[in-house]
């Protein structure tokens, strides 16, 4: 259908099975996130807004911080690389590999990896590269698009796990979670002996001291980075902290957020390479810096949204999200988070991603869970204005004409006649709705029986004694 968006038409076409498996996942996130920050914060909100200052500081003097981080890592003995867009970010990691002989990488989740597409890049010159962490492994020998931040198969179920493990050659066909998992274990501890790099991300990096914090919940980037000679951490520049002790408040936010566990299960700090005097641990260490348009969007209208620390909340509490699923995004971030940073992200490819701003019934719910209390709604109005500035026509479409609305709420006579007639809806089918993008945009929902005009009449004839 024309008029639909694309966000539309990938929600329409998502089976039930996999609307059912976002849905309720996301929704026994949310539940398990309330009740474990209410337990242990009675003051939750103010954690959030100390959070989201820290953050917003940091990228107010991102500068200073950055040269700051850089001078301690090196100081411990870190090699430190700054890459501006993809390309160039692939390029280091590849040159660290060659100039090391190295052909093999293990590597543990990373955001920031997917969206420099840093997988195809490396197999395309000749590296083997394993995804560690279940859920991206899963991926891999898919072919497949992670769907959430945090929870990257939420739109897969175990039955379609255990046919790729028996395709893959993991075993017969088992669907029990236990075996899947040893299965994956056993394959995976061969490849961590057998590489020669651990490539992880970075959730925290503190500028006073260097230390790169990662959070898992399997282990793997401890075991990625453990049992190898060289450690590549690839960082977008948001992630600096100013100190270790701000580590404290993140690691208890980001743990809360993301799963509702007081503290995700490994908790890493990793300041630079093996010291002398050391028997274990990598010989290198290099930090690759990102920006991909990051300082573009610190400049923008929208820079509160690099407060950001992927817990994928938002993710979880959001309707559209609940009912779209992941790949509707069409970008590496999906969700709200997504609908803001995405766009942003693409450059001049906004107007192909502008649609997704508008994804949003602007509820605010994705803005009381953050926990860096980032004002989504506000960034999801600013990218609606922008679109419409720049005449980005995807974001127009399905757009019904507020026209008739407009000359509906200035005319009280005309609206109370409109109110009283609203019940015809339930009796015009969708085919005969005159308008062709109320008729599109009504094809794809199903809407509640329309009972308007019930508090007019209540208003009207309640008792005297309460007008
Ligand atoms: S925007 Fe906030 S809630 Fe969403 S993923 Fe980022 S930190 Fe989490």
């Amino acid at each position: 259908m024309k008029s639909l968006q694309k966000i539309d038409i990938v929600a329409r076409d998502l089976s039930d099975e996999v609307q059912k498996s976002t849905y309720l996942s996301s929704k026994a996130k949310t539940e398990k996130r309330m009740a474990i920050l209410q337990k242990d914060f009675p003051e939750a909100n103010r954690l959030r807004e100390i959070a989201g200052e820290i953050k917003q500081h940091t990228l107010e003097h991102l500068d200073q911080y950055l040269a700051q981080a850089e001078a301690s890592l090196k100081a411990n003995g870190a090699h430190v690389h700054f890459a501006n867009d993809a390309e160039s970010a692939n390029a280091t990691i590849l040159k660290i590999m060659q100039e090391n002989g190295a052909k093999r990488m293990v590597k543990s989740k990373s955001m920031v990896t997917e969206e420099i597409h840093l997988l195809p890049y490396l197999e395309k010159h000749g590296m083997e590269v394993v995804e560690t962490d279940l859920g991206e492994f899963i991926i891999q020998i898919d072919d497949d698009h992670p769907s959430h931040i945090v929870t990257p198969i939420i739109h897969k179920n175990r039955k379609d796990i255990a046919k790729s493990f028996e395709r893959e050659g993991l075993g017969d066909y088992n669907d029990d979670p236990e075996t899947i998992t040893r299965r994956a274990r056993a394959f995976l501890r061969q490849k961590y002996l057998d590489a020669d790099v651990g490539l992880t991300g970075g959730n925290f990096v503190s500028a006073e001291s260097g230390r790169v914090s990662l959070v898992t919940n399997e282990g793997n980037a401890r075991f990625s980075v453990a049992a190898n000679r060289i450690h590549i951490a690839v960082v977008g520049i948001e992630k600096i902290i100013p100190k270790d002790r701000d580590f404290s408040l993140f690691l208890n936010l980001i743990a809360r957020s993301a799963t509702g566990q007081q503290l995700t299960v490994y908790n890493q700090f990793i300041n630079g390479p093996r010291s002398p005097g050391q028997p274990h641990g990598p010989e290198q260490m290099h930090v690759v810096f990102l920006d991909n348009r990051r300082t573009e969007v610190l400049a923008s209208e929208c820079r509160e949204i690099l407060r950001c620390i992927r817990c994928g909340a938002c993710l979880n509490v959001c309707p559209i999200f609940r009912q779209a699923g992941g790949h509707a995004y069409r970008s590496v971030y999906p969700g709200p988070v997504g609908a803001v940073l995405s766009p942003l992200l693409a450059g001049n490819r906004f107007p192909e991603l502008a649609d997704l701003p508008k994804a949003s019934s602007l509820c605010g719910a994705c803005n009381e869970v953050c926990p860096v209390n980032i004002p989504i709604p506000d960034l999801l109005l600013r990218l609606r204005d922008k679109a419409k500035r720049e005449k980005a026509t995807d974001a127009m479409k399905g757009t019904p004409s507020l026209g008739l609305w407009a000359t509906l709420c200035s005319q009280p006579a005309m609206w109370k006649t409109a109110l009283s007639m609203g019940h015809t809806m339930n009796y015009i089918p969708t085919e005969l709705i005159p308008h062709p993008s109320a008729r599109a945009w009504q094809h794809n929902r199903k809407l509640p029986k329309f009972q308007g005009g019930e508090f007019r009449k209540w208003f009207r004839n309640r008792p005297p004694s309460s007008k």
